[in-house]
């Protein structure tokens, strides 16, 4: 795949100004009742890596970023070919890196000028290695991103797992202390968002920190009845939430409120599955098999394999409803990205995610928002009936399904804020 500026390979000049900051090896004492503003500390990062030269400035001054409200911003890898990065280079839309080389690859787009908004998920909250929540956050991780320019500066939060209260108050007061531009990464069991949301919307509500959740699921949690409760009350509830590393849903938390949302290019950063010791079963080494490419399937909203698709548009009577406007299929149905490059596939999914996206900015904050994603959902599972796609193996769309009516839970006038 072609070069990418994205990788990890460079790192920032020298800067002579942070001589005089303080040390970065002095551990921080947390204390979220003390004003964020006057504990907020710079830190050296104690990680950086030789410049390398190879890569070259093509802007002296980097120019400043774009503001990262209401996008739908695409979730890739640190180590990202260009090409696909270049998904995200239109207006409402972003990248955020995944993993510990995601400042490097920042820093790297920046140089490059690359304007649309850009964060970084440390990611440390995930694999058969993740962190405890209760673990320190690294300052070096939130001073590389400030060094970055990169706003807001997200936490390389732990796992914060079922009932563990003491893991989602670190991480809250951790973030609380760190500073006022810094968003706390909240990895949460799905019990989180079903019973125990109460604990979770008042913690969030006393540390008064922007969070962005990284929902834990086997399959999708947004696509579930008490999933779609669980985040409309804490949308309703608190004053900024933004969702990483989801798939379809990243829409509906858009039109319901959401801060931000980060939709991952490949399903593995669609996705939080529990860890194999989680739910009892043992972990076995498999082998390693590639993904199934994947695109959106626009008429049903949700995402599908290229090979399921392109089978369920031969066997539709009437492919009309399979056209799709994006711009690289303009009018073509999904057959032919089935001998396309995968970059066309990729490209179409976010032409129709972003497009989406789009759409619902259009239409104004609230009800009207949200009755606009309801009916798509509602239209998605019309579709799904008359494609006859249960026929054809397909379950039945989940976040469409979850999601149909959420409006009449969502416009209810006592969830709305009293102001
Ligand atoms: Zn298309």
């Amino acid at each position: 795949m072609g070069s990418a500026p994205g990788r990890p390979q460079g790192d920032k000049p020298q800067s002579t100004e942070r001589a005089s900051q303080p040390r970065s090896s002095r551990r921080r004492t947390q204390r979220a009742s003390q004003p964020r503003s006057t504990r907020r500390r710079t830190t050296q990062r104690r990680n950086a890596k030789p410049r390398d030269a190879r890569l070259p400035s093509s802007t002296p001054q980097a120019p400043a970023a774009e503001p990262v409200t209401g996008c739908l911003l695409i979730q890739v890898a640190a180590r990202e070919p260009f090409e696909v990065l270049g998904l995200a280079d239109r207006a409402g839309s972003g990248l955020v890196f995944t993993g510990a080389g995601a400042i490097e690859a920042m820093e790297a787009m920046r140089r490059h000028g690359w304007r649309r908004p850009m964060l970084a998920d440390r990611r440390r909250y995930a694999g058969t290695t993740r962190v405890p929540g209760t673990a320190s956050f690294v300052p070096s991780w939130l001073a590389g991103q400030r060094d970055a320019g990169i706003s807001p500066v997200l936490t390389d939060s732990g796992y914060i797992g079922e009932g563990d209260v003491a893991a989602l108050r670190s991480v809250l007061s951790q973030a609380a202390a760190a500073g006022a531009d810094v968003t706390a990464v909240l990895p949460l069991h799905e019990r989180w968002l079903h019973e125990d949301r109460a604990t979770l919307i008042a913690d969030i509500a006393a540390y008064g920190v922007p969070v962005a959740l990284v929902l834990e699921h086997r399959d999708d949690p947004l696509g579930t009845p008490e999933g779609v409760a669980g985040l409309i009350e804490l949308l309703r509830a608190a004053p900024s939430v933004a969702v990483l590393g989801t798939g379809i849903a990243g829409l509906a938390a858009l039109a319901f409120g959401a801060q931000w949302t980060a939709v991952g290019v490949r399903g593995s950063l669609r996705l939080f599955p529990p860890t194999p010791s989680d739910d009892g079963t043992e972990h076995r080494k498999r082998r390693w098999r590639p993904a199934p490419r994947e695109v959106v399937a626009a008429p049903v909203l949700s995402f599908g394999s290229l090979d399921t698709v392109v089978r369920a548009y031969a066997a539709s009577e009437d492919g009309t409803v399979w056209a799709c406007r994006c711009s690289r299929c303009r009018g073509r149905t999904p057959e032919w990205l089935a001998a396309a490059p995968a970059l066309d596939a990729d490209a179409h999914t976010f032409d129709v995610l972003l497009s989406y996206a789009e759409r619902l900015r259009n239409r104004e904050p609230g009800p009207a928002r949200e009755q606009e994603w309801c009916a798509g959902c509602r239209q998605a599972l019309r579709h799904y009936r008359e494609l006859g796609l249960a026929g054809l193996g397909w379950e039945q769309p989940g976040v469409a399904t979850a999601w149909a009516s959420a409006e009449a839970a969502g416009c209810q006038p006592p969830l709305r804020s009293a102001g």
